[in-house]
Formats: structure tokens, sequence, C-alpha cells
């Protein structure tokens, strides 16, 4: 790569984030298509987000993705939030704009075209979602604009689970909408389940654990997709699979939310053969061999 005066400056806005497979994303999209783009990661630390970000604009930063702490916090330093960043309440991406910076959410988007690159319908289904945080609350979302019929959100803490619930019967009156304590998953009583993995239980290094280890439940479960991706084969998906169930890893949402990004930024259209090399790339930076 050939950085110059004229090198666009994008980056991850996150901490800790050295272990980030982000710049790999963005380098080799950048490379292939032949913009001269440069993405670093920049490790911020608590109490700095507000100022890294005016910083970054005022460095003119082309565009900068946001992750673990900050994908609620940086909502107070944005110019502008996209319509559907706003409802999530979550911001994974910045796009430069008059005055400081945009914010989207390209986490649903992203886990919408990993999806359809799995082969995975979500229409007409029976959609457990586990956890309510920032990627549940994506995944929820998606759950609507892809028609599920009925979906559980089931979580540690029911408040969360409520309010989402209440926020998806009002926006997508069609789809069926239970909330549950994590603890009365058996309560649903419906097979053939899509599963959707949220919390942040079986990354690693906690690898021996899964949000619900009770093999009656995977019994009820066709399809179970866990939004980490390290592991890339997490106890979430080996109950599943011992017990017929089809799993998935989060290796290609991360993969799309870092295209769709890429897309915002350079105005382009990435295709998918090249995001499939991206997405070998990933595996490699990460040592996967699947
Ligand atoms: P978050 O907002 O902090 O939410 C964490 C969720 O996990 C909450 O529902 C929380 O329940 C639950 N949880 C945490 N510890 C728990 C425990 N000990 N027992 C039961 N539930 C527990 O985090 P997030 O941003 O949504 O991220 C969640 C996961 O998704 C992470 O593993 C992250 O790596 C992954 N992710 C992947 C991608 C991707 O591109 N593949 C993108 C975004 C996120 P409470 O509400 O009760 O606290």
């Amino acid at each position: 790569m050939k950085i110059n005066g004229a090198t666009k400056v994008c980056g991850l806005l996150a901490y800790p984030v050295e272990h980030s497979v982000s710049p790999t994303i963005h380098n080799y999209l950048a490379k292939k298509l032949g913009i001269n783009l440069c993405y670093v990661p920049l490790p911020v630390k608590d109490g700095d987000i507000q100022t890294a970000i005016s910083g970054a604009h005022s460095m003119g930063f082309f565009g900068m993705n946001v992750s673990v702490p900050y994908k609620e916090k940086v909502f107070s330093s944005l110019s502008e939030i996209d319509e559907l960043a706003q409802k999530i309440g979550a911001v994974n991406t910045l796009v430069s704009c008059t005055g400081g910076f945009k914010g989207y959410n390209t986490d649903m988007p992203g886990l919408m075209r990993a999806f359809d690159s799995d082969g995975i319908v979500v229409e007409g289904r029976a959609v457990v979602l586990l956890g309510a945080g920032g990627a549940a609350r994506a995944a929820a979302y998606l759950c609507g604009e892809m028609k599920a019929s009925n979906l559980y959100i089931v979580n540690r803490t029911l408040e969360k689970a409520e309010q989402l619930s209440l926020e998806l019967m009002k926006e997508y009156p069609q789809m069926k909408v239970t909330a549950l304590l994590l603890k009365d998953y058996d309560k649903i009583k419906e097979n053939n389940l899509l599963a959707i993995q949220c919390t942040n239980i079986g990354l690693y290094p906690d690898m021996e654990k899964a949000v619900i280890e009770d093999e009656g439940f995977y019994q009820k479960v066709e399809t179970a997709y866990d939004l980490i991706f390290n592991p890339s084969e997490t106890k979430f998906m080996k109950l599943a699979k011992n017990q017929g169930a089809t799993g998935y890893h989060g290796l290609k949402m991360l993969l799309y939310q870092g295209i769709i990004a890429f897309e915002l930024w350079n105005q382009v259209s990435v295709p998918e053969k090249l995001a499939m090399k991206t997405y070998e790339k990933m595996k490699e930076a990460l040592g996967i061999d699947e």
C-alpha cells in the first residue's frame, strides 16, 4: 500500500482493540478495489470517546467503526444519526458529514446478508433470541424486517427483554413477540426453532459455557446461529449440533457489517466474489481452518 497526502484514514474506536480483525477487512478491500484508504485500530480509553470523535473529525478521518464498549456511548457525540441506528439504539459505523460524523448501524444489515449467504430463512419462522443487549436488538429488528412469525426474547434481565418486545410489537404488529426470563426457556413449545445466540457466554476464553446447557432445549432447535466467532465452534453450537441442528458462528456477520461500512464510506458496491475472498483472509488472520 502506498500512503501519501491523499490517503483516506479510517479507524476502529474500541477498547481493547488489538485483536480486532476489522483492519484485515478494510485494508484488503481497499487494496483489491484500488482505493487509497488505510484503516487502523484506535484504542480509546473510557472517558475519552467524546474527545476522540471530535479529534477524529478535526484530523479529517474519513470514517470510523465503533465497537465494545462505545456502541451506545457515542450517540451524544454525533452530528446526525441514521433512523435504523436510532431504533436499534446502537451505532457501529461513523460516516464523515458536515460538522462531524453521522452514525449508522451496519450490524443489522450485516446479519441480514450473512443469513442470505448461509441460506437461512426467517420468514414465517419461530425465532428465539438469547440476549437483549445491543447485538440482540439488531437481530430482533432483523426478525421484524424478515417477517418472523413468532419471536421469543429470552434474557437474564427480564426488563430489557420486555422493553425490546414492546418496541417490536409497535413496529412489527404482524409478529408475535414474547419476553421471557432466561430460566423460563422451557416455556417455549415450538419445534424447528431458529435460535440466535446474542449473549457473551461462550466467548473466548470462557469457551466451556453455553447460555442454556439443557439438551431438551436444543432438541427444539433446527438452526443455531451464534453471533460469537471466537471460538469458531461455540458450546452453544456443539450442543445444538449434537441434537441434529445446523450450527453457524458470527464471522460472516462481522464480514458483512464491515463490507456495508466500507460501501457507505466509499460509495461503492463490493462484489460477492470479493466478499468471499475477504472472508478467507479473515479466517486466515484468525487461524480458522474450515
Ligand atoms: P451487550 O450489549 O453487553 O449484551 C450482552 C448480553 O449478554 C445481554 O443480553 C446480557 O444479559 C447477556 N449476558 C451477559 N453475561 C451473561 C450471563 N453471565 N448470563 C446470562 N446472560 C448474560 O453485548 P452485545 O454488544 O450485544 O454483544 C453480545 C455478543 O454478540 C458478544 O459476544 C459479541 O461478541 C457478539 N457480537 C458479534 C457481532 C458480529 O459481527 N459477529 C457483532 C456484535 C456483537 P443482561 O441484559 O441480563 O445483562
